[in-house]
């Protein structure tokens, strides 16, 4: 599903009694006074997080990516793994739905940090560290533009406990993990899903968010942790040729 999709059809299910104010939050403190509960619903660099959970700033993995759309079919459907590299190629959500759908690649890569000032170089850059390996890749390196192309880093949350006093984190703000289980943002409606259930169920807020944070703290840090570990193995310098032969040997244990 586009990213956009789904934003609009959670923003369409906001009731009409909800109170709306678009500004930036500077500090959390006024925020607090007068509320029952604040909620951190605020991404990997939440300032609730920060404000409330000392030494809790986002960690940088030290990683570039690149991700964007290209205008071709997708030249196949997989994820490639490198030594140090990563390269991902889905079809586009909602492309091939229907003969007068346009076709469309979603693609994303991941490599060690190198940033430039333009993105253009940024492709350059990209090309020549996995080109030439497979046709596929190929096919979409000769596709991708700078102005569908998006470039930045990777942090992750360190591990908190959700829950303080009337405060409560959710989604990225609770646990950003590397992307590399696709599960950040399923896990924020999971937790979000949930919070809303313990706040229905229990009687008084601080019960609520216990239960809350009862149905989501282990299960959101055992993504975290997974997505950290699948991180590593998908970016495996040196030890790449081992993992490969390891993979190998798993898969020809299964059907074919
Ligand atoms: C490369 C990459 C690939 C990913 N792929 C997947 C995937 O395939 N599947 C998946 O499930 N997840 C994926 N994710 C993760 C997903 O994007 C996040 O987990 C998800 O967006 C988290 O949602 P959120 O609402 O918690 O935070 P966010 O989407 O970051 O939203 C936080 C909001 O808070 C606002 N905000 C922040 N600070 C303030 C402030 N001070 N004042 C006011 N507003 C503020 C921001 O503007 C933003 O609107 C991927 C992430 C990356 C980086």
């Amino acid at each position: 599903m586009a990213r956009s999709d789904l934003v609009r059809i959670l923003q369409q299910a906001v009731p009409g009694t909800v109170r709306i104010s678009r500004r930036r939050v500077e500090d959390v403190r006024p925020l607090r006074e007068d509320a029952d509960l604040l909620l951190g619903a605020d991404g990997v660099h939440s300032l609730v997080r920060r404000s409330g959970w000392p030494g809790s700033a986002a960690r940088n993995h030290g990683l570039t990516v690149l991700r964007g759309t290209a205008d071709i079919d997708p030249p196949e459907v997989a994820e490639t793994w490198g030594g140090g590299w990563l390269v991902g190629i889905t079809p586009l959500a909602g492309s091939g739905r229907d003969d007068a759908g346009p076709a469309g690649t979603n693609w994303f890569a991941c490599l060690p940090e190198h940033r430039t000032p333009s993105v253009a170089e940024d492709l350059a850059h990209l090309r020549a560290l996995v080109g030439g390996r497979r046709a596929p890749i190929d096919e979409l390196l000769g596709a991708v533009r700078a102005e569908t192309t998006l470039v930045h880093g990777i942090h992750s949350a360190p591990p908190v406990h959700p829950v303080r006093q009337n405060v409560a984190l959710l989604g990225d703000a609770a646990h950003a993990m590397a992307p590399n289980l696709g599960h950040g943002a399923n896990t924020a409606l999971e937790d979000a899903d949930a919070l809303a259930a313990s706040l229905r169920d229990r009687s008084g807020i601080p019960a609520a968010l216990r239960a809350y944070a009862r149905r989501r703290a282990a299960v959101d840090q055992a993504w975290r942790l997974g997505s950290a570990l699948m991180m590593r193995m998908a970016m495996m310098r040196s030890g790449a040729g081992a993992r490969d032969r390891a993979l190998r040997g798993i898969a020809s244990l299964g059907p074919r």
